[in-house]
C-alpha cells in the first residue's frame, strides 16, 4: 500500500475516534448526572444527524430530544427500546430505529435513536455505541462521585482516569499502531490501579472457545507462554468473559479456577472486567498484584470497567482485531523462540514436553526421547572469534540440526550453546540413529575466516521413564547424561540410565564433603623426591595433595581433584596448595646450609582450570613474597592440555610466573597431544615424561625408542627432562642411559608427609 493514498476505512476510523473523543471531552466536562445526559443525547442525535434520541434506565426515560417537553412517548420509546428496526412513532412518523442496549451496575441501559431519511449504517452503529458507553461510563462516574460525597480523593483519581481515557482516545484516534493503542490500555490500567499484572485477553478467532493474550505488562516469558492461550472460564480473567461480569479475587490462589502458572509465580490479587465488541462480550481486562494486602475498593471496580470500557471502543473496529492478532501471534512467537536461531525456547520446549508426556500410552514401544546437545568448547569460538561469529556459528548449528531430525520432531535452544531435541514416537534404536545424526550434522567442517573449523558436541539422550510425569524431570536426564559426555572428553553420545543418575548425585554429595574438607583443613600435602640421575642429589620435593576424609580415611587425589576441577573448587583447593607448599619449603631452607634441604625446590601442580582464575598470578607472588621465597625455590607443573586448551591467556600467566624466576615443567609428557611444538613455544624450564612410558619399556626397546628422542629434542630445545615412575635399578638405568638427567618414582621414594622424608643421597649408580 503506498502512503500517499488515503485509504477510505482509515479516515473513517479517524473520524470515529475523534468524534468519541470529542465526545467524551463533553460529557466529562459536567458536573451533574443530569446535565452530562441530556448534553450527551443531543450530541448523539447530531453525530448521525437523527431526529431522535433518548437514553433510559430501566424502561424509564432519562433524557431526549427531538420532541417537544413533556410531550415525549414514552411507551412507544420503551417498546421500541425492546426491538424491532423500522417504526413509526408519534410526531416523528416513519422512522428507521437503532437501540442500544448496556447492562452494568446501572441496570438495564438503552439509547433509542430514530431517524426518519435512511437506515443507520454498520458504521454509525459502531460509533454511536460507542458514544453510549462512555456516557454511561461518565453517569457510573459522576454517581460514583456523589455517594462518595466527592473527597479530593476521588476527584483526583477521576482527573486522572479521564487523563489516561483521553490518552487512549487520542491513540486510537491518531491511528495510532495498534500495540501503541493497546500498551496506553495496559500501561494506563498498571499505573492508575497501581498493578504489577496486566493482561488483556481477547477471543481467539480461530477458536472461541479460547482467549489469548493480545497485551500484558508484568508477565515473565515462561508464564506468559504457559497461560498465552487458555479455555474461557479458566483465571480470573477468563471468568470475566464466561460469567460476563466484573470478577474480583482477592486471595488469588483459593480463587475459583486460578491459573496454575499465576499461582506459582506469586500472584496474589487479582480483578477482571469483560471487554465488548459489537455489544457481545470479546474478552477481558485483568489487573493483578503480587502484595497479599492489595485490595480493591469500589472506585477501583469502577476505573477497571471504564478501562474496558475503552478497550471496548478500540476493539469496535475490525482491522484493529486484525492488527491484534498479528501483535498476538508476534509476542506468542517473541515469548517462546529463541531470536537468533528463531529455534523454540525453554518455555515452549517444556510446554511441547508437557503435551508429548500427557498423550503418552503406557504399554507401547514407541516413546518419547530427549536429545541434550551442548557444544563442545564453543566459549574458545566466541573468545577468540568474537560473539558475531558466535552467534552466526549458533545459526548455522541450529540449521543442521534441524535438517537432522524428522520434520515433526522439535528442535530448542535452551540456552547459549545448549539445544535440545524431542521426539515423540520413537524406538530407543531409532533415537539412538538421530542422535547419531545430530553427531555428525554438527561435525561437518565449517569454514570460518577462511580457515575449516571442526566442531563437536556432547550429548545427552534421555527415554521418557514411566515416572516422568513432569516435563523438568525427561529433561533434567538428558542434561545429566549430557553432563557425562561432557566429562568423557565431549565428541560422544550418552543414554541416561539410573546408574548416571545415582554417580551424579555422588559426585553432588563428594563436592558438599569436598567443601567441608577446605573450610575444616582436612587437606594434606604429601612430597615425593626428584632427584639428579647422575649424583643421586635431591632437587625437588614434587608436592601432591591428599584429603584425610573422616570417614574414609586418605584419600588420593584422582578421587577428589576432578570433582574440584569441575566444580570450580580447585581454584581455592589450589590456593591452599600453593600456600601450605610455599610454607613447607620456606621451613625447610630456614633449617641451614648444612640441611639436604638447604637448596631444595617444591613442584606444584596445577590444573587448567586454575588459569582461568585471573587472580593466579597473585596469588603465588604473593605466597612466595609472605615467605620470603626466592624464585628457583618453587616450581610448577602443568599438563600439556593446559597449553592446549587456551593457548594466549596461559602464555601469559607463564610469562608472569616466569618473571618471578620460578621453575615451570611439561607434566605427563607423551599423554595428551605431544605435539614438540609447545617444547618450543611455551617458556618451560623442564619436561616431565609421562611414567605410562618408563614403564613399558622392555628390553626390546620399543618405547626408548620414543624417550630417546623426546629425550634429544628436550635437551636441543634447552630444556631439562625428569622421567617419572622409576620404580626398578633397572629403569633407573634404561632412562639415564637414555640422557635423562632427573628421576622420580617409588625407587627413591613414595610422596609421604613432609615430616617423614628422609632424604641422605639417593642410590643412583647399581
Ligand atoms: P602427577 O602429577 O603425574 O603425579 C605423579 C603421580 O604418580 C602421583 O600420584 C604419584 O604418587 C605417582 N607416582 C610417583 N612415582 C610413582 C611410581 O614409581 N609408580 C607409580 N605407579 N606411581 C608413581 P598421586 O599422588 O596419586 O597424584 C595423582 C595426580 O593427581 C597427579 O599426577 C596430579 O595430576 C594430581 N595432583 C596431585 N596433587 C595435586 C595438586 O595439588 N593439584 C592439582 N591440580 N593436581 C594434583
Ligand atoms: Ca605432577
Ligand atoms: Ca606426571
Amino acid at each position: 500500500m503506498s502512503v500517499s493514498e488515503p485509504d477510505p476505512t482509515e479516515s473513517r476510523r479517524g473520524w470515529l475516534s475523534h468524534q468519541l473523543s470529542e465526545f467524551l471531552a463533553v460529557v466529562s466536562s459536567y458536573p451533574n448526572e443530569a446535565a452530562a445526559i441530556e448534553r450527551g443525547v443531543d450530541r448523539l442525535a447530531e453525530a448521525v444527524e437523527a431526529e431522535v434520541a433518548a437514553v433510559m434506565f430501566d424502561g424509564q426515560l432519562a433524557a431526549s430530544v427531538g420532541f417537544r417537553p413533556g410531550q415525549e412517548p414514552q411507551d412507544e420509546l420503551a417498546a421500541i427500546a425492546i426491538g424491532t428496526s423500522h417504526v413509526s412513532v408519534t410526531g416523528v412518523g416513519d422512522a428507521f430505529a437503532l437501540v442500544i442496549g448496556m447492562d452494568g451496575d446501572e441496570g438495564d441501559v438503552r439509547v433509542v435513536l430514530l431517524r426518519v431519511g435512511a437506515p443507520f449504517s454498520q458504521e454509525e452503529g459502531i460509533l454511536l455505541r460507542g458514544m453510549a458507553r462512555v456516557l454511561v461510563l461518565t453517569v457510573r462516574l459522576l454517581r460514583l462521585l456523589e455517594l462518595e460525597r466527592i473527597s479530593r480523593r476521588s476527584l483526583q483519581e477521576r482527573q486522572e482516569l479521564l487523563e489516561r481515557l483521553f490518552r487512549i482516545q487520542r491513540s486510537i484516534s491518531h491511528r495510532a499502531p495498534i500495540a501503541e493503542v493497546l500498551s496506553a490500555i495496559t500501561d494506563g490500567a498498571s499505573s492508575l490501579l497501581d498493578a504489577e499484572v496486566v493482561s488483556l485477553r481477547i477471543l481467539d478467532e480461530d477458536d472461541p472457545g479460547y482467549l489469548r493474550i493480545a497485551a500484558s505488562v508484568g508477565i515473565d516469558d515462561d508464564t506468559l507462554a504457559s497461560i498465552f492461550r487458555r479455555p474461557i472460564g479458566e483465571g480470573v480473567g477468563g471468568r470475566a468473559v464466561s460469567e460476563g461480569r466484573l470478577v474480583v479475587a482477592d486471595e488469588y490462589e483459593k480463587t475459583e479456577n486460578a491459573l496454575p502458572a499465576f499461582v506459582t509465580s506469586g500472584l496474589q490479587t487479582a480483578m477482571a472486567a469483560p471487554v465488548y465488541r459489537d455489544g457481545k462480550v470479546a474478552g477481558s481486562l485483568l489487573v493483578a498484584s503480587y502484595d497479599r494486602r492489595r485490595t480493591y475498593t469500589p472506585s477501583e471496580h469502577d476505573m477497571l470497567l471504564a478501562f474496558a470500557e475503552h478497550t471496548s471502543l478500540a476493539l469496535n473496529d475490525s482491522s484493529a482485531i486484525e492488527a491484534i492478532n498479528r501483535a498476538y501471534t508476534d509476542a506468542m512467537h517473541r515469548a517462546t523462540h529463541d531470536q537468533l536461531t528463531g529455534l523454540p525456547n525453554r518455555a515452549l520446549v517444556l510446554d511441547r514436553l508437557g503435551h508429548a508426556l500427557a498423550r503418552r500410552r503406557p504399554a507401547d514401544d514407541q516413546q518419547l526421547c530427549v536429545l541434550f546437545v551442548d557444544l563442545d568448547r564453543f566459549k574458545a569460538i566466541n573468545d577468540s572469534l568474537g560473539h558475531s561469529v558466535g552467534d552466526e556459528v549458533l545459526s548455522l548449528v541450529a540449521n543442521r540440526l534441524r535438517a537432522a531430525v524428522r520434520p515433526a520432531d522439535t528442535v530448542a535452544r535452551l540456552s547459549g550453546d545448549e539445544f535440545v531435541v524431542v521426539c515423540e514416537d520413537i524406538t530407543t534404536a531409532e533415537a539412538m540413529r538421530v542422535a547419531d545424526r545430530v553427531e555428525a550434522s554438527i561435525a561437518e567442517p565449517i569454514s570460518l575466516f577462511g580457515r575449516e573449523n571442526v566442531l563437536t558436541a556432547s550429548v545427552g539422550l534421555a527415554m521418557a521413564q514411566a515416572h516422568d510425569v513432569r516435563p523438568e524431570d525427561i529433561l533434567r536426564d538428558a542434561d545429566v547424561a549430557m553432563y557425562r559426555a561432557k566429562e568423557r572428553g565431549g565428541a560422544r553420545i550418552e543414554v541416561f540410565d539410573e546408574g548416571i543418575r545415582s554417580q551424579m548425585l555422588a559426585r553432588i554429595e563428594m563436592e558438599h564433603a569436598l567443601r567441608r574438607a577446605l573450610s575444616s583443613d582436612e587437606l594434606r600435602l604429601h612430597y615425593q623426591p626428584v632427584v639428579a640421575a647422575d649424583s643421586g642429589k635431591l632437587v625437588a620435593l614434587e608436592a601432591l595433595v591428599r584429603w584425610q576424609h573422616p570417614e574414609d580415611g586418605l584419600l588420593p587425589p584422582d578421587v577428589f581433584v576432578p570433582v574440584a576441577e569441575q566444580s570450580g573448587l580447585i581454584v581455592p583447593l589450589g590456593h591452599w596448595v600453593i600456600e601450605e607448599a610455599c610454607r613447607q619449603v620456606a621451613a625447610w631452607r630456614a633449617l641451614g646450609p648444612d640441611s639436604p634441604f638447604a637448596e631444595v625446590r617444591v613442584d606444584i601442580n596445577l590444573s587448567g582450570r586454575q588459569f582461568a582464575d585471573t587472580g593466579l598470578l597473585a596469588t603465588i607472588c604473593n605466597a612466595i613474597r609472605r615467605h620470603g621465597l626466592p624464585g628457583h625455590a618453587v616450581g610448577f607443573e602443568i599438563t600439556e592440555s593446559v597449553l592446549m586448551d587456551d593457548g594466549d591467556s596461559t602464555v601469559a600467566v607463564l610469562r608472569g610466573l616466569k618473571e618471578l624466576g620460578v621453575h615451570l615443567a611439561i607434566d605427563d609428557f607423551g599423554t595428551g597431544y605431544s605435539s614438540l611444538s609447545y617444547l618450543e613455544s611455551f617458556p618451560v624450564d623442564t619436561v616431565k615424561i609421562d611414567r605410562s612410558f618408563v614403564q613399558r619399556m622392555s628390553s626390546s626397546g620399543a618405547n626408548d625408542v620414543i624417550i630417546s628422542a623426546v629425550v634429544s629434542l628436550a635437551r636441543a630445545l634447552g630444556h631439562d627432562v625428569i622421567a617419572e615412575g622409576v620404580e626398578t635399578a633397572e629403569q633407573l638405568e634404561q632412562v639415564r642411559s637414555l640422557g635423562c638427567q632427573y628421576v622420580q618414582g617409588y625407587y627413591f621414594g613414595r610422596p609421604v608427609p613432609a615430616r617423614d622424608l628422609s632424604v641422605e643421597r639417593f642410590a643412583v649408580s647399581a
